[in-house]
């Protein structure tokens, strides 16, 4: 990103909320038997859902972005460049700020997403229901085979948040409208940061936890209050992520700053780059990706899929 991108990135805000059955975390396995550095990069259905009023405003649509501009831009081509900017993103990794001891190498993280379909919805409670942050809708289609992601309206500028269950294949999120129509004026990176949202939510669906954050998304410098936020996971589970507390043990002060030379750069933290994965985060995801969810890359078709609904918490 630019300086300017870069402080105007510190005026954005984004939450997030996995919702994780307990009885999930021995899924979430590691190792790298799955993992092939030599091989194609594994790709992952995805649906785009365009959530709109009963009279087709308020999102995108088929012909237009709901009159922001008279471009001829529409929900198919804003769909198409989100996966887009999602595979740009995944097409690379770095080193992420946040280091283990010793530091972990750098590794391909070797999965993409290609767009299997584009949907647009008008039901006008639908889409004040997608408002909120787990507002995914009854419109999924393909289950168990393709990741359907609801894109809702937030009515507020500089936030931007999702919702999903571990290991399900449904994602709610908001804030995409808001963040496009700034970009007009402000600049493209910030339909990257919806984008990178997107990937983050994926990343919960494929097994992957927030590293330095409770579920809820709350900083793990906080104590989780039973029933209204975390369940107390408050470590991803990855032995090369540090956790909150040996971050600041190391001296960093304040490990969960948006954008900061303290903050972390991992794509399951929130930050305004969402470049780098762990090799042991890379190789959750390609566990979930040849195993319970090996019926969603883009190579299988019909697969019998175990039922992710079964798992689900209410
Ligand atoms: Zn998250």
């Amino acid at each position: 990103m630019s300086f300017f991108s870069t402080i105007m990135a510190q005026n954005y805000e984004f939450s997030d909320n996995v919702i994780i059955d307990p009885n999930l975390i021995p899924e979430l396995k590691s190792g790298s038997e799955c993992y092939n550095p030599n091989g194609p990069d594994i790709i992952i259905r995805v649906n785009i859902h365009f959530m709109l009023k009963d009279d087709g405003t308020g999102n995108f649509s088929e012909t237009s972005d709901d009159h922001i501009t008279n471009t001829g831009y529409n929900g198919y081509k804003y769909a198409e460049d989100l996966i887009r900017r999602a595979n740009a993103k995944c097409s690379y990794n770095v080193d992420m700020n946040h280091q283990p001891i010793p530091p972990a190498p750098v590794i391909a993280k070797k999965f993409k997403f290609i767009l299997s379909g584009v949907y647009f919805h008008r039901n006008t409670s639908e889409f004040d229901q997608s408002s909120s942050s787990c507002g995914f809708s009854n419109y999924a289609y393909n289950e168990g085979e393709v990741i359907n992601v609801f894109l809702g309206k937030k009515p507020s500028y500089s936030s931007a948040g999702g919702c999903t269950y571990l290991f399900d294949d449904k994602i709610g999120f908001h804030g995409h409208r808001e963040l496009y129509e700034r970009s007009l004026s402000e600049g493209e990176w910030l339909n990257d940061l919806a984008s990178n949202g997107v990937v983050h939510e994926i990343g919960h669906d494929f097994g992957l936890l927030h590293p330095i954050r409770h579920d809820c998304g709350a900083c793990c410098d906080t104590i989780p209050v039973p029933n209204e936020c975390a369940s107390g996971y408050c470590d991803d589970g990855c032995d090369d992520t540090p956790t909150w507390q040996e971050l600041v043990a190391r001296g960093n002060p304040s490990p969960c700053d948006w954008n900061t030379q303290y903050s972390s750069n991992n794509l399951m933290d929130y930050n305004a780059s969402s470049e780098a994965l762990s090799p042991c985060q890379i190789y959750k995801f390609h566990n979930t990706a040849c195993n319970s969810k090996k019926s969603y890359q883009s190579c299988y078709y019909k697969t019998v899929s175990t039922n992710t609904k079964k798992r689900r918490t209410t």
